[in-house]
């Protein structure tokens, strides 16, 4: 019987990471990388549009969006939309 339990108990946790990883691996179809340009120094960076950290230009580090939890507020021209 505690055989059993364990059994089915790490089967349902077999399944719970399975559907964590799926979540990961697959995009939402509003999850986008977009290409910036540095409202500051001009250069294009490509960066995802749902961060949880701030992005930063990688020439001059000026804060090129603000994460909102979801969508960021982008600081920074949007020259290209991607995949
Ligand atoms: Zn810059």
């Amino acid at each position: 019987m505690w055989i059993i339990r364990i059994g089915v108990r790490s089967s349902l946790n077999f399944r719970g990471q399975v559907n964590v990883v799926k979540g990961e691996l697959i995009p939402k179809p509003e999850s986008n990388f977009v290409r910036v340009k540095c409202a500051k120094c001009g250069n294009e960076q490509v960066i995802f549009d749902r961060p949880s950290l701030a992005p930063h230009c990688s020439v001059c580090n000026e804060v090129l969006a603000e994460p909102t939890g979801g969508k960021a507020r982008l600081k920074a021209e949007v020259v290209q939309m991607l995949g």
